[in-house]
């Protein structure tokens, strides 16, 4: 496809081929360069539906401001290898969270997306927002200490649940008590005095490992198996929400092999009664096994402990079996497998086995099962990219 007809195809897709009147086009590009969706100058024409040469006349603009650099080479697509765009600004930074259950990741991000620190703290869920959203903001006050002089642009936090992303919320959380509709976004952004992006956590997961991911996989599924289960969509490059901001929430799927095992959603039969690392540790605690956490699950894997090592594998093929019937309906490029759970090979190879058997071979023929590439840090990299995001879309921002 030549640029005229890249051009033409993206004009009838989006249903305007003329850009808005009024549109900022340089804010709209540092947005798409800060959250990782484009990364060379044709990506970014592809994107905003423009000319080679208007494109060209914003890079200049961007670089000479100083708040993007082109540099380096780029992955070849078959003609002139690419130069890199990426947001620069050395003084500036966002902070972000991945919040799960008992602990928290909390980090912080350079406009060129760089993750510069990233610690876990102490955190429970539990203990309801008050006082978790006051855990986080002395958190986020040291990191801040840390940095003296240097611009703070935007915080991005994900919750372990599902996220209004709109009023900056969870909605019905199964987990999280007192958190339901509690204004998260609000009350950080009157804390801080800035932006709050919140978004659910394997949504970010999902959009960390998207933005990291070289060649790009505009399809893909990035499931988190952990303590619990969850799973991201990308959908053309954006993370998939659905009509209510519950898309991907696996866990709560009917699965045979589970019963009438008693879900904490109060429903019986979940995949999560069954194939999440808290159900391993408490079918383990039925026979008889000293364990409390899924820590002490990968302990006894290691140690080639047949309970251990079957109830892994046949998690597993559970999740396999429910993904299976995602992947034949959605045909995804990838499925990228996150948390804890995904360190056990006993675990990965009977989800592996299970996708190759129960999709049609053309689905499977092209797809990309793998380890996530970025580990326990893919949730801050992707809340530090809608931070990113968010404050670059904001007309007021001032990089330094
Ligand atoms: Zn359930």
């Amino acid at each position: 496809m030549n640029e005229k007809s890249i051009l033409a195809s993206n004009a009838s897709k989006e249903g305007a081929a003329a850009p808005r009147r009024g549109r900022d086009v340089h804010s709209e590009a540092l947005a798409l360069i800060a959250a990782g969706r484009v990364r060379s100058r044709s990506e970014l024409g592809e994107a905003l539906a423009m000319a080679p040469s208007s494109i060209s006349l914003v890079v200049q603009t961007l670089v000479t401001k100083g708040w993007i650099t082109e540099s380096g080479q780029g992955p070849s697509t078959g003609g002139r290898r690419p130069r890199i765009l990426a947001v620069s600004g050395e003084s500036s930074y966002v902070l972000c969270a991945d919040m799960g259950g008992r602990h928290a990741k909390i980090g912080v991000m350079g406009l060129d997306g760089s993750l510069q620190e990233s610690r876990s703290i102490d955190f429970d869920v539990t203990t309801g927002p008050d006082e978790g959203l006051r855990v986080l903001g002395a958190a986020f006050d040291s990191l801040m200490a840390e940095r003296p002089g240097r611009r703070l642009l935007g915080i991005g936090v994900a919750l372990p649940g599902p996220v209004d992303v709109a009023a900056g919320c969870v909605d019905s959380p199964s987990r999280m008590p007192g958190w339901h509709r509690y204004p998260v976004g609000a009350t950080l952004a009157a804390r801080f005095g800035t932006g709050v992006a919140v978004e659910n956590d394997a949504n970010a997961m999902a959009l960390g490992e998207y933005s990291e991911r070289s060649p790009r996989s505009g399809q893909m599924i990035v499931i988190k198996a952990g303590t619990a289960i969850g799973a991201g969509f990308i959908i053309d490059g954006k993370v998939y929400h659905g009509a209510t901001g519950a898309a991907g929430d696996i866990t709560h799927v009917r699965t045979p092999a589970a019963g009438d095992a008693l879900c904490s959603c109060g429903n019986r039969g979940c995949l999560e009664t069954i194939a999440s690392g808290a159900a391993v540790v408490s079918l383990l605690r039925a026979r008889g096994l000293d364990v409390s956490t899924t820590a002490d699950v990968i302990r006894l894997v290691e140690d080639a402990d047949p309970d251990a090592t079957g109830l892994v594998r046949d998690a597993g093929r559970h999740l396999g079996g429910v993904v299976s019937a995602i992947v034949n309906f959605f045909n995804p490029t990838a499925v990228l497998l996150n948390g804890v759970l995904s360190t056990l090979e006993p675990f990965v190879a009977a989800f592996r086995s299970q996708l190759y058997e129960g999709c049609h071979p053309l689905v499977t023929k092209e797809l990309t099962i793998a380890a996530s590439s970025l580990g326990e840090d893919a949730g801050l990299v992707g809340t530090g990219r809608l931070a990113l995001q968010q404050a670059f879309e904001n007309p007021h921002t001032q990089m330094s």
